[in-house]
């Protein structure tokens, strides 16, 4: 089957028998990402996840800070 990545637009011609394709089959064809989008997109995640621990450390020592003031 053909399937088109939701980001890149690029055409990827997917192995039917693939568990993906089986898995595209019951959903919208636009849920579909390559591999190279797929790994861009997880690096940005887990930056943010990073961003997010450091905002929460930072708001932690805030919070600190006002209980012994
Ligand atoms: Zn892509």
């Amino acid at each position: 089957m053909m399937v088109q990545c939701v980001i890149c637009d690029i055409l990827e011609e997917l192995d039917n028998t693939a568990p993906e394709a089986k898995r595209l089959r019951n959903r919208p064809i636009h849920t579909y990402m390559c591999a190279a989008c797929h790994e861009r997109v997880t690096a940005r995640t887990n930056e943010r996840i990073a961003t997010g621990k450091f905002r929460f450390y930072r708001s932690s020592r805030r919070i600190e800070g006002d209980f012994y003031s």
